[in-house]
């Protein structure tokens, strides 16, 4: 079976076909955060399927490039750097940073490259003279650049790829300045924005003159410039297919550096937004919670991150705290019979004799060492898996089976029918299945309370010089997983 995505483009369901010939590279964009302010999780949502994403694509044995910009110029970000009375850079700094540690916090992978606006101008310049010179822009009387879209669609390209248009609504010479704009207000859009005094110093010199790009442009060129004029798939939320994702194909195409019967891209997949009571979360509606505001209230990245990742990336789902902690909830199901599953694998050789060993796959043991690492993974359960991601990334899927996979092992465990080669062979899928959910592992403040009390009872034991008893907890301790590890605040658990 292969994979198969979702494509804007086509409206449907499409077998996934890399650009590549070899088919084993994959080059990936994915709109990167406005660094105005903290993110929400909104946003958090689209960058987290952006991380699933490519962690399937790399589970399905592909060689991913993946690129995440930084928008570091723009209208808002403007706005507001006028109001802090600082420069730019050092306006931005501070959210870019929140956001890259706020990505960390939710186990994303760090993406290849993470180019910012400003430091690609001089690429902007080359698209929109580019465009200038098959005439499909032109400079308005304000001195701004703008793009035609009679033009563009005169040469026979179609504007409207990604959402169906109204042309009749569109009178011709309409300019828009502004970056955000509905399809009802469609008119030429702002490539280069003419230098107003509100701009302060934010601006660049350029052959129209001094001014700053519009946003759109921006992620034209910082995708081409890393990963060619053509590539394979462009993400982001779904609010950015119009005007942002449409322009960017009207700029990136109408510059003409396609290879013949190429597109810009090949598959633009889009994320559904993550609601509050029915409404999209947003800074303008005020109904949002920053991933900060989370943290502060006890919540963890790795849960945060669960229940961002727990629906279909198509589906809209309403946020709420109660599906919080019942998120909450299941990820302490699952750690719970990890760490039982882990504990049986590790016992191997106090067990190999004794107990029926019967896999939750539902064959017998296969052999391999108890507590290999090395164990060959549960089949059953890597195949289930890969089949409901194969299908559009049907992640809730991929959890449910998952799950199902836990309640069997949970019924194995109480009545102590997993073997240890069962046990290792479900932790080896289990952490194939982990590359692709990021789940990670707890932190060692976050051992079970029987490790935990073990610990404290090992203290107490060393405390009364009572060192057989010390040791045999220490060794207790270390058959579950556990090290001792001596800090300057006392001693902590941590993962063998
Ligand atoms: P911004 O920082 O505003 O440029 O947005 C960054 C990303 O977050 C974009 O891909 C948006 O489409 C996405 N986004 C914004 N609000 C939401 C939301 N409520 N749910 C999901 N994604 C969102
Ligand atoms: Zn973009």
């Amino acid at each position: 079976m292969a994979l198969r995505l979702f494509n804007t483009l086509s409206r449907s369901v499409e077998e996934f076909v890399p650009l590549d010939t070899a088919g084993k590279a994959v080059r990936m964009y994915c709109c990167g955060p406005t660094v105005y302010d903290f993110g929400h999780i909104g946003n958090f949502r689209t960058f987290v399927f952006s991380d699933l994403v490519r962690r399937y694509l790399q589970f399905r044995g592909y060689a991913v490039t993946h690129v995440m910009n930084i928008t570091d110029v723009e209208d808002k970000i403007i706005k507001r750097v006028r109001e802090s009375g600082g420069t730019l850079r050092e306006f931005v700094s501070k959210y870019e940073e929140a956001f890259l540690e706020d990505l960390q916090t939710l186990g994303c992978l760090h993406p290849h490259h993470l180019p910012r606006a400003t430091e690609h101008i001089a690429e902007m310049v080359g698209i929109i003279d580019a465009l200038m010179k098959r005439d499909i822009a032109y400079q308005a009387a304000d001195g701004s650049v703008y793009f035609s879209i009679e033009k563009y669609r005169a040469c026979g390209c179609r504007y409207g790829q990604l959402v169906n248009l109204n042309f009749d609504q569109m009178r011709v010479g309409e300019r828009v300045a502004s970056d955000e704009y509905t399809k009802e207000s469609l008119a030429d859009f702002a490539l280069w924005k003419a230098r107003v005094p509100e701009d302060g110093a934010v601006s660049w010199d350029s052959p129209w003159g001094q001014g700053r790009p519009g946003w759109h442009i921006e992620c034209s060129a910082m995708s081409m410039k890393l990963l060619g004029p053509s590539f394979d798939l462009h993400l982001g939320g779904e609010d950015l297919a119009f005007p942002h994702h449409e322009d960017e194909i009207a700029q990136s195409e109408g510059a003409g550096w396609q290879p013949p019967g190429q597109r810009f891209v090949k598959c633009w997949l889009h994320g559904a937004h993550l609601l509050v009571e029915g409404k999209k979360m947003s800074k303008s509606l005020g109904n949002f919670f920053t991933l900060r505001d989370l943290l502060a209230n006890g919540y963890t990245g790795r849960e945060i991150r669960y229940v961002l990742l727990s629906a279909h990336y198509r589906e809209t789902f309403n946020f709420t705290l109660d599906g919080l902690e019942a998120g909450r909830a299941a990820l302490a199901r699952l750690d719970e019979c990890l760490t039982k599953v882990a504990e049986v694998a590790r016992a191997a050789p106090e067990r190999t004799g004794g107990s029926a060993s019967l896999s939750p796959s539902g064959g017998e043991g296969r052999g391999e060492g108890a507590g290999n690492r090395a164990a060959a993974p549960d089949q059953k359960l890597l195949d289930e898996f890969t089949a409901v991601m194969d299908d559009d990334l049907n992640v809730s899927k991929g959890w449910g089976t998952l799950f199902e996979w836990v309640r069997e092992t949970n019924r194995l465990l109480a009545t102590n029918q997993l073997s240890p080669s069962a046990a290792a062979a479900g932790l080896a899928a289990w952490e194939r299945l982990d590359s692709v959910l990021g789940r990670g592992r707890k932190s060692e403040s976050e051992a079970p309370a029987d490790s935990v009390a073990m610990l404290a009872q090992r203290q107490a034991a060393r405390a009364a010089k009572d060192f057989k008893r010390s040791d045999a907890l220490r060794d207790e301790l270390k058959a579950k997983g556990w090290v001792i590890e001596d800090t300057p605040k006392g001693p902590k658990l941590k993962r063998t």
